[in-house]
């Protein structure tokens, strides 16, 4: 995964020289696809017409797979449906059990084991929706679900239970139902597009719903959350870049989880969205096998930022049915934070929250920085384990009361 140039760098630590090889830029390449002409592999419907959807098609083409592997291909439609798009899936190494790309798309027989505190809604979105397609969980915003369909299929995925429609969950939204409750519920300020993939849509039917988005006076702001540039990076293209522009302030939200995804092509995918004026931010999961670890989660950070993206989210691995062995522990999620905070740039440092199960919507978690706290003093330590102390004020004004005469030192 990292070839090791201290001997290049002198005396560089190990952990740096990984560091440096998981920021580097890289080309999925052409894989088994050496063939196809440029023109298809570059356009984002033929990467879709040619993804991986059944377990024969991955055997022949990974005749690596473990045993778990092939028996959860096997009954991929249990819970997700099985997809991999040409692209992505030249990210794998067949050769390693543990490449962290294959453990998020790679279907395992363990997705069939449920935890007793494992849930199929573990946001309680169902419980919060006014209308079929639309979360209303926090005061002035709205999740809007617009399709169930991605990209490929995260083997984590939150909302398995409507995504690919693998179990039978029959969503439809009803777009004028979803608008009307926008419009009459003066209180949403805030749209965020989700699903499934909205930018699956094409450039016409995206934008019918962001025009009639943006018609609705106490919108002021407009999301999408996507992770199409990471599964499919063909298809920003510069027409849906142009179209996308048109709707500001909007911003997108990304989902990656490992430096290995951020290759040039997903850079350049960035680039244009952001020469578009779209802030982007990333949401990824932390996830066993995949970021469970400070110089991974620390190299990933660091790529983002010189994707323009700012890290924005850490979730801690929702308790989503068939996930237990993807999922890393919140002491795990705190010691990477804790590698982060002081020790990278401030804009590289992502929040980590937890979804309060069943629905409490997200919850910062933070490492301990206040060690005591009192009506007179704050007990603080830095990101070395310094410790400070800071006087605190209720109101605002010094605690340590003026001076009521300068002594001016004698001159001599
Ligand atoms: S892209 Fe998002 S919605 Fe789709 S499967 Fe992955 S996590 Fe779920």
């Amino acid at each position: 995964m990292h070839s090791d140039t201290s001997a290049e760098n002198g005396d560089e630590p190990p952990s740096y020289s990984i560091l440096k090889s998981l920021k580097q830029f890289r080309s999925a390449g052409r894989g088994f696809w050496s063939d196809v002409p440029d023109s298809a592999w570059n356009d984002w419907r033929w990467q879709l017409q040619h993804r991986i959807t059944n377990v024969e098609q991955l055997q022949r083409l990974m005749p690596t797979l473990t045993p778990e592997e092939f028996a959860g291909a096997t009954l991929a439609n249990h819970k997700l449906a099985l997809a991999i798009t040409p692209y992505f899936f030249n990210l794998i190494d067949p050769a390693d059990e543990n490449c962290p790309i294959r453990w998020q798309v790679i279907p395992r027989i363990e997705e069939t084991h449920t935890a007793p505190w494992e849930m199929t809604d573990p946001c309680g979105e169902d419980a919060h929706s006014p209308v079929p397609g639309l979360v209303h969980r926090y005061p002035d915003r709205v999740l809007f679900l617009v399709t169930d369909r991605c990209a490929a299929y995260c083997r984590y995925c939150t909302r398995s239970r409507l995504v690919s429609n693998a179990s039978g969950y029959d969503f439809h939204p009803q777009f004028d139902k979803q608008l009307e409750y926008i419009r009459n519920t003066a209180s949403v300020r805030d749209v965020l597009l989700s699903g499934g993939d909205p930018l699956l849509f094409s450039d016409e039917r995206l934008e019918h719903l962001l025009r009639q988005l943006r018609a609705i006076p106490h919108v002021e702001f407009l999301r999408i959350g996507t992770r199409i540039p990471i599964f499919l990076p063909q298809r920003i293209t510069p027409q849906l870049c142009a179209m996308l522009k048109k709707y500001h302030p909007l911003f997108v939200s990304i989902h990656s989880n490992h430096p290995r995804e951020l290759t040039t092509e997903v850079r350049d995918a960035l680039g244009r969205l952001a020469d578009a004026g779209i802030p982007l931010g990333n949401q990824s999961v932390l996830l066993r096998h995949v970021n469970d670890d400070a110089t991974v989660t620390k190299a990933h950070v660091q790529k983002l930022l010189m994707c323009r993206v700012k890290p924005y989210y850490i979730y801690q691995c929702d308790l989503i049915s068939g996930s237990a062995h993807l999922r890393a522990s919140v002491r795990q999620g705190l010691e990477i934070m804790e590698q982060l905070r002081g020790h990278t740039t401030g804009y590289a440092v992502p929040q980590f929250v937890i979804d309060a199960p069943g629905g409490g919507g997200k919850v910062p978690v933070n490492p301990d920085y206040v060690l005591s706290r009192n009506a007179a003093r704050v007990v603080i330590r830095n990101y070395e384990g310094k410790i400070f102390e800071y006087p605190e004020a209720a109101d605002g004004t010094p605690l340590m009361p003026a001076p009521t005469e300068i002594e001016e030192p004698e001159l001599v």
